[in-house]
């Protein structure tokens, strides 16, 4: 049986980043914004580009471990530094809706990660409004040509993980036990697939705890193998403020309550 649908979305209208490869030694700059220039001018296409600085005892302002990439930004829209574990190229992405996705997805394909999105939300109620949050997410994938997967929708399932604990307030523990529920099907289907890393964009929404999700990702990590939790901080480094400016850009539907028919009020 096929639990999954997948959404190839190759008509993209924006052109991915390209990548420059700085040396800071060779350079003799003190932070980087000199090979960050540098490599700009030299770009004669859009505005948008990513500069990769290896590290491996070369100079650099930021931290790493020795033959580790790291990425810096140079003419993007955020100044978020980011580094994947390992590298890795294949990054799933567990994706709750296109708000929350928005400024993430720009993120990682400005440094030259395309991610795969993996919509596992089961706890969304009533199925109208999964959908909806759905079409949104395949109308933002489409616009950067990324494949999105769709988890099976299966409310009854959820249902179980938050059995007990319907009175909970939103951040109490029916939402740790929702997060672990949804990341943990994001880990299986990344450990079936070949990707060595996940991560979520549920934590760039205020309204979440991060340590809450941060615990349900390793959690769900653990629970495979040969799968890393990307642990990012997505609120940091202007992430919010474009996020917002997103929303209002594509004109986003943004929900007022978090999914599940608890968070109603
Ligand atoms: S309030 Fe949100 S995070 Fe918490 S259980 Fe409901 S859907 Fe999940």
């Amino acid at each position: 049986m096929n639990f999954f649908r997948n959404f190839s979305t190759d008509s993209c209208e924006t052109t991915p980043s390209s990548l420059f490869w700085a040396d800071f030694e060779d350079e003799g700059v003190q932070n980087g914004l000199s090979s960050l220039k540098r490599a700009e001018n030299e770009d004669e296409g859009g505005v948008n580009r990513a500069v990769v600085l290896e590290k491996g005892g070369k100079r650099g302002r930021e931290g790493g471990r020795t033959g580790e990439k790291v990425y810096l930004c140079g003419g993007m829209k955020t100044q978020v530094q980011i580094e994947v574990p390992g590298g890795a190229q294949k990054v799933l992405l567990h994706a709750c809706c296109a708000p929350c996705s928005s400024a993430i997805v720009e993120c990682l394909i400005e440094r030259g990660i395309r991610p795969v999105i993996f919509y596992a939300n089961s706890n969304i109620f009533p199925r109208e409004e999964y959908d909806h949050r759905l079409n949104e997410c395949l109308r933002y994938a489409k616009k950067w040509g990324i494949e999105i997967v769709d988890d099976v929708y299966d409310h009854s399932a959820w249902r179980q993980c938050a059995t007990g604990l319907e009175a909970e307030p939103e951040r109490g523990k029916r939402c740790l036990e929702c997060f672990k529920q949804r990341l943990l099907r994001a880990a299986q289907y990344a450990a079936q697939n070949g990707f060595t890393v996940l991560t979520t964009t549920l934590a760039s929404s205020r309204w979440k705890d991060l340590q809450q999700v941060d615990e349900a990702g390793r959690w769900a990590c653990e629970q495979v193998s040969g799968v890393t939790w990307w642990a990012q901080n997505w609120r940091k480094g202007g992430l919010q403020e474009r996020r917002n400016q997103i929303i209002k850009e594509e004109n986003f539907y943004n929900q007022l309550f978090c999914g599940c028919e608890f968070s109603r009020h």
